[in-house]
């Protein structure tokens, strides 16, 4: 599973859109989508290729042209939306110039640009759209498909990518558009993209969120670690704290939090569990399903290692002493 973001600068203004791109890879971004709205964006591909390492996806609306134009400035994926470019001849010379190239093509439809027809409802009639076109690719030869299917509510994108997982082997970029501000975007997210990862179905994921897009990165991350499907860092389990508890956790655990923001895991890395706990009620336990645990009491709080208490440590040590037992676990 890939994680995908898209850039938000104007794509020929390269130098910002380069500096976007370098960003999002150091925080873990594996592909990124740039706007390509006219032949000035399709030229800076280009120039943005030479200069970063993560693969380019062209975003083409409207004008077929662009694509032809993004795949000669060495672009590695076309996006095409079948609510916008559609007529054979088009998608067919697109199509010939990206089997070319070498390069695949997803078929993004949105809910938006989607017609409901004949009594369909949304998923259905964006599974019926998107294999209409995949038919329309096929019959020129062309096989290196993608397809996406991104819905703005949790229910219509879940039924759609099931639909169309039943129906075609091809891989899913998986989304739900427009979602909002981080918050209720992230959650919106999680619930459909997370439904659909414990199906099996998804090969690349972009979380849309009216923010920068380092956050999308965040929450995509925390996704995919929280269904345990890859693991980036750390990961941090804390109580929610209540009347039993008599340190300050939160200021803790956001300590800690911000301390393993720093560390990247490699994908040969075994993933350590850390546990904050607040007090001796569910703390020993949850400290002792950790690699390294703390459970906090009055003024100072027991230190489990791989399930055995080890020791007391104070408040103000606690962050420092779990720190060193990560970093000592990493090598
Ligand atoms: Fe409350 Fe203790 Fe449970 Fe934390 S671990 S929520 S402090 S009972």
């Amino acid at each position: 599973m890939a994680i995908q973001s898209m850039a938000k600068h104007k794509t020929s203004d390269a130098a910002r859109v380069i500096r976007q791109v370098k960003q999002l890879e150091a925080v873990g971004c594996e592909i990124v989508r740039l706007a390509v709205k006219d032949n000035a964006d399709a030229a800076a591909i280009r120039r943005i290729k030479s200069e970063v390492k993560i693969p380019l996806v062209a975003d083409i609306h409207f004008d077929w042209r662009l694509a032809l134009a993004a795949i000669d400035s060495g672009v590695d994926k076309i996006r095409l939306n079948p609510g916008n470019i559609f007529k054979a001849g088009q998608v067919w010379e697109v199509a010939k110039a990206a089997k070319a190239a070498g390069i695949p093509i997803r078929v993004g439809l949105n809910s938006g640009s989607v017609k409901r027809s004949k009594g369909r409802d949304i998923p259905s009639a964006m599974c019926v759209s998107a294999l209409e076109y995949i038919r329309l690719l096929e019959k020129c030869g062309f096989h290196d498909i993608v397809i996406s299917l991104k819905a703005s509510t949790i229910i219509e994108t879940v039924a759609a990518y099931r639909k169309m997982a039943r129906h075609c082997e091809y891989p899913l970029h998986l989304g739900v558009t427009a979602t909002g501000l981080p918050y209720s975007g992230a959650i919106k997210s999680s619930i459909a993209c997370g439904a659909l990862l414990l199906d099996g179905i998804g090969d690349t994921m972009r979380i849309s969120l009216t923010d920068t897009p380092e956050q999308e990165i965040k929450a995509a991350k925390a996704i995919l670690g929280g269904l345990g499907l890859r693991h980036f860092g750390p990961e941090v389990i804390s109580c929610p704290t209540c009347g039993r508890c008599e340190v300050d956790l939160v200021k803790v655990v956001k300590q800690i939090e911000n301390r393993i923001s720093y560390i990247t895991y490699h994908k040969s890395d075994r993933p350590v569990k850390l546990a904050v706990m607040g007090c001796v009620v569910n703390g020993p336990g949850e400290a002792r399903e950790a690699d390294f645990g703390v459970a906090f009491g009055k003024k100072d709080g027991l230190l489990f290692k791989a399930g055995k208490p080890v020791r007391k440590i104070s408040v103000s040590g606690c962050v420092s002493t779990l720190m060193k037992e990560v970093r000592r676990k990493h090598g």
